[in-house]
């Protein structure tokens, strides 16, 4: 038989494409995940709401809704500085300067700079609040717990915008939420004295995008005290949940010995093929993990010239999984791998991660959903349940290292017409400067201000919440999490 008959001819003929670009990917799959994500949404009816009798009285949300919608002009001002503004996490000045002159403008005077972090604001309302609001510029715990414990709710605040992308999270829709509800309860409280049967505070948290902030703000303190934590997420969905998974930043340093590559190549030791090797082992492990699971690598330092062995080479890794346990054991598997890659090669390896605690799965908290979700109705939304949405579109974010602390939400707002577009784009970064990412700044308020107040208000409610949490397996180590 000769090879022409087995048709390598008719191969060998095939055109060749313009290999001066790449191929463009197929829209085949997100076509069919529009599709059957309409389909889902239809089959799982209406994602459950608090019942109507629950949280907060009918006439005080009415009131609150009025609160906000005379607060909306400024809300949505403070959206669109923010976003003309962008700015990268920890360098967020124009940000917190114009929370804080909005705070001030309406009578609460925040503390800036806490937690030894410049960019990080803090203000307080309610019970055992009033003595607390002296202005601080600077460092340390700015506040001890309120003594005796009242119960107590975090408003989050995100401000970061990402390089070259601008707002492509949308975190300035979701610093006006924030930032809204926190105004709209201290409205209500100067309105009717006592209204607020706790205290609430408003927290930002800087470099979401570029830092495991909110980590470095609860080992610090943000959260003593601290009963429940809520903020939203910009998004093309009105989405009460979903999947946010957890993530380990690592990097892999590999040592060799440089040589001459044609003279004495057998003096040294190559660092590029140990990295070579480690993202060969991860191409490989890709299919004996979990579906939900994610390993993905850069190249950060291969060498410099061809005609000598490599000495160093610098992986830089990010693994991320579903659960805490999950993520864990893939990490231990990634590590493995790693170590693996010097014993082939003879190189020596240093296997680097934060000294912060990465990124942690989000835990929602199903009664403090319902709550959201019925105040999203009250707005004209109507948030999807959690499973509609197909879950691999995942990211990560900081607030699973507070979720998994105390209980919390972060759920998704619609900031956009259009379903098929995708966070960290242009796209998304112009509808968070849009008239529909105007509605959902104030939306946004109204539901997170609802929220706190039904929780205050409801002390079944607040049971709920907490049982809610603890059958998910309660407060987690996050901080020793990575030592254990
Ligand atoms: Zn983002
Ligand atoms: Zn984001």
């Amino acid at each position: 038989m000769t090879a022409g008959a087995r048709g390598t001819i008719s191969a060998m003929n095939r055109p060749v494409r313009d290999l001066s670009r790449p191929t463009k990917p197929s829209s085949a799959v997100q076509s069919r995940m529009a599709e059957e994500t309409a389909a889902r949404a239809a089959a799982a009816g209406p994602a459950p709401a608090l019942p109507e009798d629950a949280g907060v009285a009918a006439e005080l949300r009415t009131e609150l809704a009025e609160v906000v919608d005379s607060l909306a002009p400024e809300l949505v001002a403070l959206s669109r500085d923010l976003h003309a503004h962008p700015e990268v996490g920890h360098a967020e000045h124009h940000a917190v300067a114009a929370v804080a002159e909005l705070l001030r403008a309406h009578g609460v005077s925040p503390s800036v700079g806490v937690y030894s972090m410049d960019t990080a604001l803090r203000a307080e309302i309610g019970a055992d609040a009033a003595a607390e609001r002296g202005e601080r510029q600077d460092a340390g715990a700015p506040q001890p717990p309120a003594s005796p414990h009242v119960p107590t709710m975090a408003i989050l605040a995100e401000y970061d915008a990402l390089p070259g992308v601008g707002h492509g999270c949308g975190h300035n829709v979701m610093c006006a939420n924030s930032v809204g509800a926190f105004l709209a309860l201290a409205e209500l409280e100067r309105r009717r004295p006592g209204v607020l049967p706790g205290r609430v505070i408003l927290q930002t948290t800087p470099a979401e995008e570029s830092d495991t902030a909110k980590e470095i703000l609860a080992q610090r303190g943000m959260l003593d005290g601290v009963d429940a934590a809520i903020q939203t997420h910009a998004y093309a969905h009105d989405l009460a949940d979903q999947t946010w998974l957890g993530v380990r930043r690592m990097s892999a340093v590999y040592t060799g010995i440089p040589s001459h590559a044609s003279s004495q190549p057998f003096m040294g030791r190559n660092a590029l093929d140990a990295a070579t090797l480690a993202l060969t082992g991860l191409g490989l492990l890709r299919q004996q993990i979990l579906p939900m699971d994610r390993v993905h690598a850069v190249v950060d330092d291969g060498g410099r010239v061809a005609n000598v062995i490599p000495e160093r080479a610098e992986l830089n890794l990010m693994v991320r999984s579903k659960y805490p346990e999950t993520l864990k054991d893939l990490v231990g598997r990634v590590e493995d791998l790693l170590h693996g890659a010097a014993l082939m090669t003879g190189t020596g390896v240093e296997i680097i991660t934060d000294a912060n605690t990465n990124e942690m799965p989000v835990r929602s908290n199903g009664p403090l959903l319902q709550a959201w979700v019925r105040s999203q109705r009250e707005r004209g939304r109507d948030p999807l349940p959690a499973g509609v949405v197909p879950e691999t579109i995942a990211a990560g974010t900081d607030f699973g290292n507070v979720s998994l602390r105390v209980p919390g939400i972060h759920p998704l707002i619609k900031v956009t017409d259009r379903d098929d577009v995708a966070l960290h784009t242009r796209e998304m970064a112009a509808a968070a400067g849009s008239p529909t990412g105007d509605d959902a700044a104030v939306d946004g308020a109204y539901g997170l201000a609802a929220v706190a107040l039904d929780w205050l208000h409801d002390a079944g409610l607040r049971d709920a919440v907490r049982a809610d949490f603890e059958a998910a397996g309660g407060a987690v180590d996050v901080a020793g999490f990575w030592e254990e």
